[in-house]
């Protein structure tokens, strides 16, 4: 059960990641960005944190636990008492610590009822279910180890779209952690929603052109794919215009004209206009059903 004694420890650790305050964090090396964006998901129905399902489900586990285990022994565990407190606190490694470098918190209810069971594996041990709890138990904490441990995955998102004071436009390089809604732009300190920077590059990248060929592979990227006998339908069918034609220069750059240059020259469309006859179609599609 060595595994109960683990909880605050981790608990502590869990809530310096989602702080943003993790290694990835306050201690930058090799050159990576030392900004760490808020781990917080938007879902449709409700905002949840890294770890909300982990932890939901070792509460779930330890406080079941602890309810069988206290009615099996007759006692009330003293939640809030200072017996517990002092427990949770040693085991998260609070006491000595640096309380500058940590937002020292309250023990909660499941730290204290985690080392409340610990303290009491004897009679876990000869509890029938013990090896039950065990499961339980180590299968949350390994998820919780998995993201305080887990290095964070930063992906591009694009230029940093504020103005700043004189003018200018900040253009920092953002990168954001994966799934993450907020992101603070490293050179001016403003928060961003990723959803709404998202928008404004897709709406950049709706006005390039490609050659038919390349619209298969750049629709299929962006998670909108849109099949290469469709293309050449809507071409034959003339419900999409070329933009532009798009021939290689001598040293092989490609460059986009509005008039075919050679022989050579390739019809390229926007992927705007690919993106809203699908959307159409769809919708046609979905009417239609
Ligand atoms: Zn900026």
């Amino acid at each position: 059960m060595t595994d109960l004694q683990d909880v605050p420890g981790l608990c502590a650790e869990l809530a310096i990641t989602r702080a943003g305050l993790g290694r990835t964090g306050a201690v930058s090396a090799g050159g990576r960005s030392a900004e760490t964006p808020l781990p917080v998901r938007a879902t449709r129905y409700r905002t949840t944190m890294q770890g909300d399902r982990a932890l939901s489900r070792l509460e779930t586990t330890v406080h079941g636990w602890t309810r069988a285990l206290a009615e099996d022994l007759g006692v009330t565990p003293f939640i809030d008492g200072p017996h517990l407190l002092a427990l949770v606190r040693e085991r998260r490694g609070d006491i000595g610590r640096d309380p500058g470098t940590l937002p020292l918190t309250q023990p909660t209810e499941l730290e204290q009822a985690a080392v409340w069971l610990a303290g009491h594996r004897h009679q876990l041990r000869a509890h029938e279910a013990a090896h039950e709890l065990l499961v339980e138990v180590s299968g949350a904490l390994a998820e919780l180890r998995y993201l305080v441990d887990r290095p964070i995955e930063l992906r591009y998102l694009g230029p940093c779209p504020a103005t700043l004071t004189d003018g200018r436009g900040c253009g920092a390089e953002l990168r954001v952690q994966r799934g993450a809604s907020w992101v603070r732009c490293g050179r001016c300190r403003i928060q961003h929603e990723v959803a709404e920077i998202e928008k404004s590059a897709r709406a950049a990248a709706e006005n390039l052109s490609y050659t038919l060929a390349d619209l298969v592979q750049v629709t299929t990227s962006i998670g909108q794919p849109v099949a290469k006998t469709t293309l050449y339908r809507w071409k034959r069918e003339h419900r999409l215009e070329p933009t532009g034609w798009q021939h290689r220069d001598e040293h092989g750059v490609v460059r986009i004209t509005d008039h075919p240059i050679d022989d050579s020259a390739v019809r390229v469309y926007r992927i705007g206009d690919v993106l809203a006859l699908a959307r159409r179609n769809q919708i046609a599609r979905g009417s239609a059903a």
